[in-house]
């Protein structure tokens, strides 16, 4: 059996370690990522806010995939599902497995004047760009906007205004800055009503303005002013953007998408093309975007294809799925 896993973020690393672990050789693993390294999503802030340097947050793949999967740097221009044939700028692979595990991209011209104006803090290169901004930063109206929803990792804007407030008394900045945070969400964390209050307290406790149910639509370059969506109006001096999400060009041309992302079973993470699953960020899973749930879905998936019976397979995936909401509540105990 060929097995052909695209992207080599949380998904398909867990995914292809837990492979290479069940078969031992037996089945052939290749795993495919247009880049040579992996930083954690975590990692982008510490290096933004001048907490450590990149050098020391790039994983290079060669020391981190599993012995007995094959890692090719390359970048994918094409899937086939039905054919189960994938196009790279390193040639063609075909394989009788594939798992899309591409994550979602971050469509920056989507909101008019933020590249001009804004500072993206979610991709790896943007947000490393941006400690120098912060380091530069000599005071003023911060802005930290969510600019679309569903987004990668809910708790990391509240923990970007936090940072920052930390950031600014550091620098003996915080006192003559105002920092908003802005989000379409009704509460920090929607789904921990505890940590959402724990988080509208620090909010509160360190002048933290907090705009609720309220997205940033557009930025002036020349006003410096952030439209909503509602009509308001907000003045900054520095914006910090988590850009709006999308699943990968290469994914919205397959054909394999609805409603913009890759529908799959819950259960397994099959798609409706045969011997074709997807994982992770580009999946429509109804579970935040966050690389816990995309390890979760990867051992899931890991079962489904190394494990022959339906009725085991259902059994593996409820197993599977509990387990990754409670990694969920570990993984951001941390901070
Ligand atoms: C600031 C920040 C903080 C975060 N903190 C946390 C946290 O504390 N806990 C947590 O669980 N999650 C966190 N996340 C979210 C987490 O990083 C993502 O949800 C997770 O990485 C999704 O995993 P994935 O495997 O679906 O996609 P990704 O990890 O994004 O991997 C996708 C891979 O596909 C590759 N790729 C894309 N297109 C192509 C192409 N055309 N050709 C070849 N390769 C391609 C990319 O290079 C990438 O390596 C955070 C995210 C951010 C931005």
């Amino acid at each position: 059996m060929r097995v052909l896993v695209l992207g080599a973020g949380f998904g398909g690393l867990e995914l292809t370690t837990r492979l290479a672990d069940e078969f031992d050789g037996r089945v052939e693993v290749t795993l495919i990522d247009q880049s040579d390294a992996f930083v954690f999503g975590f990692s982008k802030l510490d290096v933004m806010f001048g907490r450590t340097v990149r050098e020391a947050v790039r994983h290079d793949y060669r020391d981190i995939v599993k012995p007995g999967v094959r890692f090719v740097q390359a970048s994918v221009q094409s899937i086939d599902p039905a054919a189960r044939r994938v196009e790279t700028d390193a040639g063609a692979f075909e394989c009788d497995v594939l798992v899309v595990a591409l994550g979602a991209d971050l469509d920056v011209a989507a909101t008019p004047g933020l590249a001009e104006t804004g500072h993206d803090f979610y991709s790896v290169e943007s947000a490393f760009a941006t400690r120098d901004v912060l380091a530069a930063f000599d005071g003023g109206r911060v802005i930290v906007g969510v600019l679309s929803t569903p987004f990668k990792c809910p708790p990391a804007p509240s923990e970007t205004a936090l940072l920052l407030h930390d950031h600014l008394v550091r620098r003996g900045l915080r006192e003559r800055s105002e920092i908003s945070l802005v989000m379409d969400f009704g509460r920090p964390i929607p789904p921990s009503p505890e940590a959402s209050t724990l988080l509208e307290g620090a909010f509160a406790e360190r002048e933290i303005a907090w705009h609720p149910r309220r997205e940033v639509c557009q930025l002036d370059p020349s006003r410096k002013v952030a439209t909503l969506r509602d009509g308001g109006e907000m003045p900054f001096d520095l914006f910090l953007a988590v850009p709006v999400h999308r699943a990968p060009a290469v994914v919205l041309e397959s054909g394999m998408t609805e409603n913009g992302w890759i529908p799959v079973n819950p259960l397994t993470l099959e798609t409706r093309f045969d011997g074709v699953y997807a994982i992770g960020d580009v999946a429509a899973v109804g579970t935040p975007r966050a690389g816990v749930f995309a390890e979760g879905q990867a051992a899931v998936a890991a079962e489904h294809i190394a494990a022959p019976s339906t009725a085991e397979q259902a059994m593996r995936s409820t197993v599977g799925a509990a387990s990754a909401t409670s990694r969920w509540a570990l993984v951001r105990s941390r901070s």
